[in-house]
């Protein structure tokens, strides 16, 4: 019987877990396992928010895609879906195709405008190295032009992060650890600078206690950042925002907008043909998108339901390296005919979401956690998700292992 041909779409948490599975599952005499990336590195997505601000070194967040994987068993294409074709079983790359009898669709997600005017054109989005590198180099050019202006603009240093989730929160942090670096690099007073973070829920952080969420509010506050809640971005242009709270409307002058309120599906998803909810795909309990036996979607471009709250889960790094541990599984049992497929359970652990370096709030097995050992906690899962792709010695590599 002719081999079968497993293609595994992108080599972040979902897809990279996926392929460490497998090449430990499979032989190399019972399939072919080819892995298509953008990139020839993985980067930690979850990190993004540091190498943003620039309170991590960029090289810190990457590594070799070579590095991980068995060249023996998987082989690496390093190049860009552009279209998956179900029909003929092929995915078109920007340099060739690909057939496949089993595909893994792990690309992830893109920014969520909501329509707002101007976003997409003049804010940034902490996505992927490439943006994380454009804000990090913007935020240092305002300080640098600020210092040197004849006439100093106040918008220069004005800063605006639109959302307060986790993204927008951990971004803020950064920013906070960042700016006095700043001041002191370019002779900049502390007191010109404004960090603004605008949010239209009437909350902060929501899915966190509100004794934690009040801790992180009053943390950042202290530190400088002015929270709007309950207030919507209606346009974004290249002097600033246009805001709205209740009737009222207010301009802010800013350089610099850094939009983090939320990610929908890839659009390659969206135009395959299948049935989507905000670009993701309600996937069965084994993963597979309905009505599609050979096609799995996992991590940010799949939803599922949280039975205990009858709410998908939100899209994270820990459901999506879960689902990879399943979704090799599964392949493997199709691969050896072997009958029944798992279904997806997921084991939330908790979350920490971090406010700088050595402070962060967090629930972890169902315990509150703030301040220092919430920090030490949020290094922990960062190195965990280190060791589970690259076992010990990426840790070593790359892990955080400085805890104050
Ligand atoms: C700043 C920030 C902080 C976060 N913090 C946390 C946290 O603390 N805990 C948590 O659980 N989650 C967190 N998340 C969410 C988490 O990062 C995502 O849920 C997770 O990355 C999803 O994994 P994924 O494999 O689906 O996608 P990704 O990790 O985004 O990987 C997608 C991969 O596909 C590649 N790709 C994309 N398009 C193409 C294409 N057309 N062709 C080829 N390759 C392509 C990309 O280059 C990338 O390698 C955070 C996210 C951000 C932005």
């Amino acid at each position: 019987m002719a081999k079968k041909k497993i293609v595994i779409l992108g080599a972040g948490y979902a897809g990279l877990t996926t392929i460490v599975r497998l090449q430990k599952l499979l032989g190399a005499n019972e399939a072919d396992i080819v892995l298509v990336n953008k990139n020839d590195y993985h980067y930690e997505t979850t990190w993004l928010h540091e190498a943003s601000a620039g309170t991590i070194d960029p090289n810190r967040v990457c590594y070799q895609i070579d590095n991980i994987i068995d060249s023996n068993k998987v082989q690496f294409v390093q190049d860009t879906v552009v279209e998956i074709d179900k029909e003929n079983k092929k995915v078109i790359l920007e340099n060739g195709e690909l057939t496949y009898d089993y595909l893994v669709i792990g690309i992830g997600a893109v920014p969520e405008t909501f329509g707002i005017q101007g976003l997409a054109e003049h804010a940034f989005t902490i996505t992927n190295m490439h943006t994380a590198g454009k804000i990090r180099e913007h935020i240092e050019e305002q300080f640098a032009i600020y210092s040197k202006e004849a006439e100093p603009k106040a918008e220069r240093l004005t800063f605006v992060v639109g959302g307060a989730g986790f993204t927008g929160v951990e971004f803020l942090g950064e920013l906070v650890q960042r700016v006095p670096e700043l001041c002191k690099k370019y002779n900049v007073n502390i007191q010109n600078v404004k960090i603004i973070c605008v949010e239209a829920a009437p909350t902060v952080l929501p899915g966190f206690d509100k004794d934690l969420v009040d801790y992180a509010v009053s943390k950042l506050e202290k530190k400088g950042v002015e929270f709007k809640i309950q207030t919507a971005i209606t346009e974004c242009t290249p002097e600033g925002i246009l805001v709205k709270k209740g009737d009222e409307i207010e301009e802010i002058k800013s350089l610099t907008v850094i939009w983090a309120a939320g990610v929908r599906g890839n659009p390659i998803v969206e135009n395959m043909g299948i049935e989507t909810m905000r670009g993701r795909v309600k996937v069965n309990l084994d993963l597979r998108v309905p009505g599609e036996e050979n096609i799995f979607i996992i991590g940010d471009g799949s939803l599922m339901i949280d039975e205990a709250v009858n709410r998908p889960y939100p899209p994270t790094a820990q459901i999506a390296m879960q689902q990879a541990v399943t979704c090799a599984k599964n392949i493997t049992a199709l691969v050896r005919d072997q009958g029944q497929l798992e279904n997806f359970k997921a084991d939330i652990k908790g979350m920490v979401c971090s406010l700088g370096h050595n402070d962060a709030i967090g629930l972890v097995f169902g315990k509150r956690l703030k301040g220092t050992p919430a920090a030490f906690m949020k290094k922990v899962i960062d190195n965990r998700s280190l060791f589970i792709v690259g076992g010990p010695g990426l840790v070593m590599k790359k892990g955080k292992f400085k805890f104050l």
